[in-house]
């Protein structure tokens, strides 16, 4: 049944990324209404600390539902938001409504998260952004510290000298900075490291591959060695498998994100499983007092 899915999916986004074909159309012409319609929402799904097993973030995953096609995966409607431009009011809502939410839970008083929100090529490169991520940081009383923002390794080093003056004003703002899917883009960390990062997100491809093949596991090594050798903070994206865990915890790894813990969680879910951390917090305290 997931091969069938799968194999439409991939009919979708091929017909999808072809100019003038007819699904494309429609597909642009929903995504184009969309927002106003008020189909589109976030999921969190958390970050966990390896070693304490501590909630340390949320990734901001964007969800569509259309209500004739039903839920369409990001894989799909990405790149025609991206192609078309429409992206950038997307994205925008996005990164509002994720400082909003985080607002929200720090007002409830569940323990202070970092939200981590994915920009896009094109979000990355608008001449607005920096102004953008201020007024609604601004805007929604967020402390810059608690916002993350995710570039793909293939963007930043597109042309890493404007990356650097960007990722440089954002950095100045107080705002967390990571490179996502680190090891797909082949460019070296010691390009990477002219870049004011905090974050270094390693590629669900390698961490698929860590337990069955040794030379993804030396690389992997390498990367968490020389990454924190630079200041940076790893985290392995996707992982499934205790072995993996097992695996990433003994190169000393700090944090992970993936379905062994966590799915992508609708709001409600994500509030739950904070709440939950804030009750683990205070009754270990609770013991270690008593
Ligand atoms: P990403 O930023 O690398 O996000 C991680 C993706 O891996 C998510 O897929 C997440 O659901 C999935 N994932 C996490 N753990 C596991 C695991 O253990 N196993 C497997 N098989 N998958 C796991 P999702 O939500 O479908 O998003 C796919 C991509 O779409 C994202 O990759 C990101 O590039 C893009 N995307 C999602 N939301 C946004 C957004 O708000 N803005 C932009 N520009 N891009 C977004
Ligand atoms: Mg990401
Ligand atoms: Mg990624
Ligand atoms: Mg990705």
């Amino acid at each position: 049944y997931a091969k069938e899915q799968g194999r439409n999916q991939y009919q979708f986004y091929t017909s999808a990324l072809s100019a003038k074909a007819p699904e494309r159309l429609s597909l642009e012409k929903r995504l184009r209404q969309a927002l106003e319609k008020k189909e589109f929402s976030l999921h969190y799904q958390p970050r966990v600390d390896v070693a304490t097993g501590q909630i340390t973030g949320m990734e901001a995953l964007l969800r569509w539902h259309s209500p004739d096609m039903g839920a369409v995966s990001p894989g799909i409607f990405i790149p025609v938001a991206e192609e078309s431009g429409l992206i950038l009011p997307i994205g925008e809502w996005v990164l509002r409504t994720a400082c909003i939410q985080n607002k929200a839970w720090q007002v409830a008083g569940l323990p202070a998260i970092c939200v981590a929100v994915n920009l896009s090529p094109l979000q990355f490169r608008q001449p607005q952004l920096v102004e953008t991520v201020a007024r609604i940081l601004q805007e929604t009383g967020l402390e810059p510290r608690y916002l993350e923002l995710e570039i793909t390794e293939t963007t930043a080093i597109q042309d890493i000298e404007f990356t650097r003056t960007v990722l440089q004003k954002l950095d100045r703002m107080g705002v967390r900075l990571a490179i996502d899917d680190f090891g797909t883009g082949h460019s070296s960390l010691s390009r990477l490291q002219l870049l004011p990062l905090h974050n270094l997100k390693i590629d669900r491809s390698f961490i698929r591959d860590l337990t069955n093949d040794k030379k993804v596991s030396h690389i992997v090594t390498a990367i968490v060695t020389l990454g924190q050798s630079l200041g940076l903070s790893i985290i392995a994206e996707g992982v499934e498998k205790e072995e993996e865990l097992e695996f990433l915890k003994s190169i000393n790894c700090e944090s992970v994100q993936g379905f062994l813990f966590y799915r992508p969680l609708p709001v409600e879910g994500a509030t739950e499983i904070l709440a939950n951390a804030t009750e683990k917090n205070e009754i270990a305290l609770r013991e270690e007092r008593d």
